[in-house]
């Protein structure tokens, strides 16, 4: 059986050529169902004269040159040619071109006016084949009005992408004009169909398409090949990661360290002194050429010296002496290294050849390896660190993890984490260099930790962004993952040749990416926190809807504008509940939501008008969340809730508390010591639920499709 889009990709390669012409395109198209407009090439007068009369008038001529890519710009392309003016057209264009290799021209139907649109595909360097919408002309070229998703995408993400662009109510019906989604859905999946069952193609524009009330045609398309011998190759340095997990890595029995030393603030010793003093479970050995003794341990010269079982060493001596100290790793048969010292790839070509040559052992010996360049690993559970900074004390063990692209996390970053926070922490994770151990590799293992619930990144570039979004979509489900993301205003990628890929940035596309993975993204280091203290502390609201109790009119206003502007929507109060607060509420003033509770106050001092009011919203079916402004102010006892109600409620309550710096950091203490969140502003405690939201939609709709997939079953 001959396969007639091979056969048209074979020609192209045959010939060398950069891309594909408009017919070829569009006998591909054809071929996989996508309708366009008919055309035939002619060669000569007579043929164009013929053919149009075939197609029928008006048509459209169009020079088909392997040298010409954008036609219309370079004057190739004649429309709405009549009959007795195709002799013309037809000799102005080969005129036009006489000096270029000129194959044909194709002589076309001239489609009826539609509104025109773009789908595409191209390949990003992280995440593969990834397609593109928007709307034509001037929306994709001024404005930048389009949506990407990784390839392959779903009938769902094919409609998301329409109805994410701006220009959707245009698509939806505008002056009589409306659009045929389904048939653009169609093109899409069939898009994506093609460029992942043909590698060779590189990109995809199909621009315009004309999208009418029924049914949408292809008027143009462009076809760019990939480079010869060169498939685009996903994943890092090391295609064929090794398949042990991470255990030694997080929970080592014993643990050498390599480079211990017992002079004080150097990261030998300090590793050292941490594992000693934050009382890590297991094994300690030092390692050091000189020293008997260090800290009181026995000092071993190499690691294979050391007569008891290693599962994992921390390497923290000079970058030149990694190589050999990891082939006595190698001998010894330890698990798994962590490299702190930096001095490999992120310096220099010959930092980069050392690691390969460290990686390159490790590989053969099945050793897993953290870093280069890194602070490493913490294990709230077994106290476990590799960090060589000063660890004075540990966090208390909770059901957060966090995985950072920075060798300093557990550093000065972590350090305004315990110093600030009071949700506990399960497992940490810098990543350094990522030589071997990635993002998704932490993942993967995470998703089977019994204590992480809720997993932070901080991510600045990926290796495999298609393992990743694999492995991040598995444990999205299961475990809310936050992801800041820097590095997002990055340009896109080099001279392209086709628009959809002169406007896949990598910003654009990670942003699609997250989102059909169901990552929660954030935009900074401190929203990063706001979400994920809500995580570690709350159930998952059973809706949209909140209710919001402040003590000023204008905390209410802003409130009220935070749920609007985060996709919150204000309960509405069952009649018990108005009832209930018109008690506690002077006449002259209106119940609603949010609830400005300053005149229940005044009338019934602060106990009881916050008691009935929160007792009153948290027994309102319709409410699925309550956010709680408290003030803290001298004169004044500050509002300690009821916990026990809160809790029996089964909904997330936010609390937000402002006044005196003191008092508040007193009242935080007690309140998120009670396991509830408490934020400084009350939008950022709308911004948090409205995270919670989106997780609790998508763990609803993958509930969904579970249904679908058993009741298809
Ligand atoms: P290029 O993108 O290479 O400049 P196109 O084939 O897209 O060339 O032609 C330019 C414009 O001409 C299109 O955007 C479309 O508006 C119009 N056009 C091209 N072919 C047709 C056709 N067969 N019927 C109607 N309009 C067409
Ligand atoms: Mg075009």
């Amino acid at each position: 059986m001959t396969d007639p889009i091979a056969e048209i990709i074979a020609c192209v390669r045959q010939e060398q050529r950069v891309y594909l012409l408009e017919h070829e395109c569009k006998a591909i198209l054809k071929d996989i169902g996508v309708p366009t407009t008919s055309w035939l090439v002619a060669k000569s007068e007579d043929e164009a004269v013929s053919m149009s009369g075939a197609i029928g008038y008006p048509v459209a001529l169009k020079i088909l040159s392997p040298e010409i890519i954008h036609k219309s710009d370079a004057g190739g392309v004649k429309l709405n040619v009549g009959r007795g003016e195709v002799r013309g057209a037809y000799n102005e264009l080969i005129s036009r071109f006489n000096d270029r290799h000129v194959v044909g021209v194709s002589v076309q139907e001239m489609a009826e006016p539609g509104l025109e649109v773009i789908v595409g595909a191209t390949r990003d360097a992280t995440f593969g084949p990834v397609l593109m919408f928007g709307l034509g002309g001037v929306f994709v070229e001024v404005l930048k009005d389009v949506a990407f998703r990784a390839i392959p995408v779903t009938e769902g993400d094919a409609q998301e992408m329409m109805e994410e662009i701006e220009g959707y109510q245009l698509l939806q019906g505008y002056r009589g004009q409306s659009a045929d989604m389904a048939s653009l859905r169609d093109i899409l999946l069939k898009v994506s169909d093609l460029v992942t069952a043909y590698p060779d193609i590189k990109e995809v524009d199909l621009n315009p398409v004309f999208a009418y009330a029924q049914g949408s045609l292809v008027v143009d398309a462009r076809m760019i090949m990939a480079p010869p011998q060169s498939p685009p190759t996903l994943g890092g340095r090391f295609d064929a990661a090794p398949q042990t997990d991470l255990t030694a890595v997080f929970e080592p029995r014993s643990v050498a360290v390599v480079g211990a030393s017992a002079t004080p603030n150097k990261a030998g010793f300090n590793i050292l002194h941490n594992l000693l003093t934050l009382g890590y479970e297991g094994e300690v050995y030092p390692v050091n050429l000189k020293a008997d003794e260090i800290l009181g341990l026995k000092a071993y010269p190499a690691v294979d010296q050391i007569p008891h079982q290693v599962d994992t060493a921390i390497i923290a001596t000079p970058s030149r002496a990694a190589v050999d100290v990891m082939r006595d790793c190698a001998r010894k048969g330890v698990k798994a290294v962590i490299i702190i010292s930096s001095g490999f790839s992120e310096g220099s070509e010959e930092g980069r050849r050392l690691e390969d040559e460290v990686m390159a052992i490790a590989r053969q010996a099945g050793i897993r390896v953290v870093g280069p360049n890194t602070t490493g690993i913490l294990n709230g559970e077994n106290r476990f660190t590799s960090s060589f900074l000063p660890i004075v004390k540990l966090p208390p063990s909770g059901n957060v993890a966090f995985i950072a692209q920075t060798g300093l996390f557990l550093g000065v970053s972590f350090e305004h984490i315990l110093s600030s926070q009071h949700f506990g922490i399960s497992k940490v994770a810098g990543l350094g260099n990522k030589a071997d151990v990635d993002d998704a590799d932490v993942l993967e293992y995470l998703a089977g930790d019994a204590q992480t619930e809720v997993v932070a990144m901080y991510i600045e570039g990926l290796g495999d962004g298609r393992r990743f979004l694999k492995v991040a979509r598995e444990i999205a489900r299961e475990k809310p993952l936050v992801v800041f993301k820097a590095g997002a205003t990055e340009a896109g990628a080099e001279a392209a040749l086709s628009h959809t890929a002169s406007l896949a940035g990598r910003a654009e596309v990670f942003e699609a990416a997250c989102k059909q993975a169901g990552i929660l993204r954030v935009r900074s280091f401190e929203e990063m926190l706001d979400a994920v203290k809500a995580f570690a502390f709350l159930p998952l609201p059973s809706g949209n809807r909140v209710a919001v109790i402040h003590y000023t009119g204008a905390g209410c206003v802003i409130a009220a504008d935070a749920c609007q502007q985060e996709g919150l929507e204000l309960a509405e109060f069952s009649p018990t509940t108005v009832e209930a607060l018109r008690e506690i509420t002077p006449a002259w003033h209106r119940v609603r939501n949010p609830v400005d509770l300053w005149p229940a106050i005044e009338r019934n001092w602060v106990e009881t008008a916050y008691r009935v009011a929160i007792e009153a919203l948290l027994g309102d079916e319709g409410v699925g969340a309550l956010v709680v402004n408290l003030f803290a102010v001298p004169g004044w006892e500050t509002y300690t809730p009821d916990f026990d109600l809160l809790r029996a409620s089964g909904k997330p309550v936010l609390f937000c508390i402002e006044g005196n710096e003191d008092r508040v950091r007193e009242a935080v203490a007690k309140i998120e010591g009670q396991g509830f969140p408490v934020y400084s502003q009350v939008n950022r405690a709308v911004f948090a639920l409205s995270y919670l939201s989106k997780q609790a939609r998508l763990v609803q709709s993958e509930r969904g499709n579970e249904a679908m997939r058993n009741l298809c079953s």
